[in-house]
């Protein structure tokens, strides 16, 4: 479909069509910018794009969803910080650029089935996409960590985003069936198999819009620093994530409460991380599900990012039988929430959930089962 659909608006089919996933954090959330390690697996939702080069020095980008279309010169690719759709994609060329790469005019035509603006990152699904066809394109040797780390850069530092690496590398990285335990402070990561045995990952879209989202997250990030500066004065930490529960009710004392309890959030979620890796390494489920329990709560009530309707949908999901275990997702106040679900109540679960959501918030949410696939890869003809 994308090859014929490239071939109707440039006239020729695609050289290549490469697909970059969307991701899911299972849990470590807020802790990226922390140095923490998180545990994010790449999803089937994902970013398409089919490319080809044209000649000329300009990118021309459409996408199958929408009907503006635009040029991007690569001699001027830092002048494009103001468009509404296509930043990303230029942020991704400028940011390449700078690094040396060889770039060359292309067609490129983006198709994306991970919803936007919903916490499952469709930001960086665009951003590797892009990075992927252009590198390749431009006939470049691709390191995928590196491409992850330039993504990052695009989001941060071209389109003013505050992000961590979580998402561009789980988009680039990931591995079907594996979720990847990632160290945000070296970059070092393993993959954890996920044998999901007869159960199956919900993800629950509140369909809210995030508009607090940029603020409320640049405020935790400094709320975070402000712990480490202060506790850094006692205690040689090198980032909050190092820090251990007991060391933090030591030094109690040095933070005001609101600070001690953001930093209680990051080390009791890093704690959660080890032992759900130990619990999947184990194949014990049950425990699984008190740990995305035990996570929504402390980032409901120590770092207060959640909101009404993220916690509705927790709620909801943690009536259900059929449910061992749900939490919010993403960065939060939108967004939405991850949840166990055996496979045979499944159908249970999205209309029951769905009801009391729509109950309690007068908004439908929207529910898909999480695959967990391959970070980027070429498509065969
Ligand atoms: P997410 O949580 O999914 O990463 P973001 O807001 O970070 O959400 O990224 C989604 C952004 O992608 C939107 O702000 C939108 O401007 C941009 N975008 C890029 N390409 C498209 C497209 N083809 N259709 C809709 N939005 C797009
Ligand atoms: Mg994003």
């Amino acid at each position: 479909m994308i090859r014929e659909r490239f071939r109707q608006l440039y006239g020729e089919y695609p050289a290549a069509v490469y697909s970059a996933a969307g991701r899911v954090n299972l849990i470590g959330e807020h802790i990226d910018y922390c140095g923490g390690k998180v545990l994010p697996a790449a999803l089937s939702l994902c970013c398409r794009v089919a490319v080809r080069p044209n000649g000329t020095n300009f990118l021309r980008i459409s996408a199958t969803d929408l009907e503006q279309t635009a040029l991007i010169d690569l001699c001027r690719t830092e002048d494009y910080r103001d468009l509404r759709w296509w930043k990303y994609h230029a942020g991704v060329a400028h940011t390449l650029k700078q690094a040396g790469y060889v770039l060359v005019g292309c067609d490129l035509l983006f198709d994306c089935t991970v919803p936007f603006g919903s916490g499952l990152s469709s930001s960086a699904a665009i951003e590797v996409a892009t990075a992927y066809a252009l590198a390749k394109m431009g006939g470049n040797a691709i390191d995928k960590r590196e491409l992850a780390v330039l993504c990052r850069e695009a989001e941060r530092g071209y389109c003013g985003v505050s992000c961590g690496i979580m998402d561009q590398f789980a988009s680039a990285n990931g591995k079907k069936g594996c979720a990847i335990l990632l160290d945000c402070a070296t970059l070092e990561s393993e993959y954890i198999p996920i044998d999901l045995k007869d159960c199956v990952l919900v993800l629950a879209d509140c369909n809210k819009p995030h508009s607090l989202l940029a603020s409320k997250y640049n405020e935790r990030i400094r709320e975070t620093e402000t712990a480490q500066s202060l506790l850094s004065r006692r205690l040689p930490i090198g980032c909050l994530a190092a820090l251990q529960p007991y060391e933090l009710e030591e030094y109690r004392r040095l933070l005001p409460a609101v600070i001690y309890r953001r930093a209680r959030h990051v080390t009791s979620e890093c704690m959660r991380v080890q032992r759900c890796v130990n619990a999947l390494k184990a194949g014990d489920l049950s425990l699984f599900g008190e740990l995305l329990n035990a996570s929504h709560r402390s980032l409901r009530d120590d770092y207060e990012v959640t909101g009404f309707e993220l916690d509705t949908l927790a709620e909801e999901a943690w009536e259900r039988p059929e449910c061992l275990g749900s939490r919010m997702t993403g960065a939060g106040f939108g967004g939405c929430t991850v949840s166990l679900v055996k496979r045979d109540g499944l159908e249970d679960f999205i209309a029951r959930v769905g009801a009391g959501y729509l109950k309690k918030t007068g908004r439908e949410a929207s529910f898909y089962i999480a695959e967990i696939a391959d970070g980027i890869i070429e498509e065969d003809a």
